[in-house]
């Protein structure tokens, strides 16, 4: 695909509205400043296609003769000028008045009509840390005394994930079943196998490689952001009692590697452009590390995503009730921004590819309130959080569905929102004797 920018970009003026009517409501999460890309089918059997987010709508891009392909991976793979152009090219198409809406009319789906998938082929994930606030709520409840570890403020930490679990949005799952073993349980005694009882959910956000960087070829953090084809939602489901049994020395494995969803669409960093903020450490923090800063990354790196948890038990859903929402926080709390994190992953030589997705870690504020996980809202599990309809929950039971939201706003800007990610827990399966 060639695309030449001959116009500037003016894709962000919160003036601008769209001929499809249901981007123009103020609530609507892809109003047309947005424009998120996914991937969709208008039937179970059929195959996968790229889609834009506007309004209630989903428009086919190579129906509507912007692309002659379906392959997301390919698209995520292009220069971030030619990414800039494509935007440019469906805004101006989109746009109130546009001479491209009597033939573009017939490449929109209403969203409802069809099925939302992976946003793209994942390649391989990554999952960091990057909340210290998650990082030290979590790190008291094992060591009181001693709760964040050394190298915390230093090296964005981080672990490989697994791809061939991360599920779209919507896709339940089953409980997983492992070992495990209380702290409390005499150091003789053996393990129990069987269904996880401290399932918990993680708050976070995918960041979606673009291109790649060539094995060898570290990225410099002035580079870092045009490897980032943009954001989406992210639940890095967990089992706690797993977790604990088997984190030491090496780390997560069967406790996280069972489900992980994300939602449909991928928001653009142009997109997010208007909701750039300063990075600051906190005063007396030592500062990154020389190849961890730069001077753009000190004025925006921080990204202003608010950010929301909701359950929304059996017994609430057969009332007809939407859930409770558990928590709210904001991207702009972490400790370390997206650029850092892609150029610290290929500081030894690791080569990202496009489609790659990185988890920002749990998204936790500062507040106790506001943490990201029930590990943290119960304290463990020793401070059950009470429901508006009476039940209690330490961890998730089955049947419970947790949804996850985000979205920027500011005043005399349109509202960007990245939309939803939701999943069910289904019951265990027996495990093998
Ligand atoms: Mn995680």
């Amino acid at each position: 695909m060639t695309v030449v920018q001959t116009s500037p970009d003016d894709t962000l003026d919160p003036a601008l509205t769209s001929w499809v009517a249901s981007a123009n409501d103020p609530a609507a999460d892809f109003p047309l400043q947005n424009l998120p890309f996914g991937r969709f089918r208008p039937a179970p059997d059929a195959a996968w296609r790229i889609g834009v987010a506007i309004g209630d709508q989903v428009l086919d891009l190579r129906a509507a003769g912007l692309l002659d392909h379906d392959d997301m991976n390919a698209l995520m793979a292009l220069p971030a000028a030619e990414r800039r152009a494509l935007r440019q090219r469906l805004s101006r198409g989109l746009r109130t008045g546009a001479a491209e809406q009597a033939e573009w009319s017939a490449a929109l789906h209403p969203m409802a009509q069809v099925e939302l998938g992976l946003p793209c082929r994942i390649g391989d994930y990554t999952d960091f840390y990057t909340s210290i606030h998650h990082a030290t709520t979590v790190g008291r409840q094992f060591r009181p005394d001693n709760p964040l570890l050394p190298n915390y403020k230093w090296v964005p930490i981080g672990y490989h994930g697994r791809a061939s679990s991360v599920l779209p949005s919507g896709q339940a799952f089953h409980r997983p079943c492992g070992q495990t073993r209380p702290p409390t349980a005499p150091a003789d005694a053996p393990p129990h196998v069987g269904p996880s009882r401290r399932l918990d959910y993680e708050l976070e956000l995918a960041i979606f490689v673009g291109p790649g960087n060539a094995l060898g070829e570290p990225v410099p953090i002035t580079q870092a952001e045009e490897h980032v084809f943009g954001i989406a939602l992210f639940n890095d489901w967990s089992a706690r009692d797993i977790q604990g049994w088997e984190y030491q020395p090496l780390g997560p494995f069967l406790a996280k590697n069972f489900a992980s969803t994300v939602s449909p669409w991928v928001v653009t960093l142009d997109a997010l452009a208007p909701f750039r903020r300063p990075f600051h450490r906190p005063e007396g923090d030592p500062a990154p590390l020389p190849y961890l800063d730069s001077a753009h990354n000190r004025d925006h790196g921080a990204i202003d995503i608010t950010l929301e948890v909701w359950l929304q038990t059996a017994a609430m859903r057969a009332a007809g009730h939407a859930g409770d929402r558990l928590s709210t926080s904001n991207y702009a709390d972490a400790y370390w921004t997206l650029a850092q994190l892609v150029t610290h992953h290929t500081v030894n030589g690791c080569n990202l590819q496009p489609g790659d997705l990185l988890g920002s870690g749990t998204l936790s504020g500062p507040a106790p309130e506001q943490g990201g996980s029930l590990l943290e809202l119960s304290a463990g599990g020793k401070q059950p959080l009470s429901l508006s309809n009476g039940e209690q929950r330490s961890f998730l039971e089955d049947g419970d569905t947790v949804i996850l939201k985000g979205w920027c706003e500011r005043p005399g800007l349109r509202r960007i929102g990245l939309g939803e990610c939701r999943a069910q827990v289904l019951p265990a399966r027996t495990p093998a004797a």
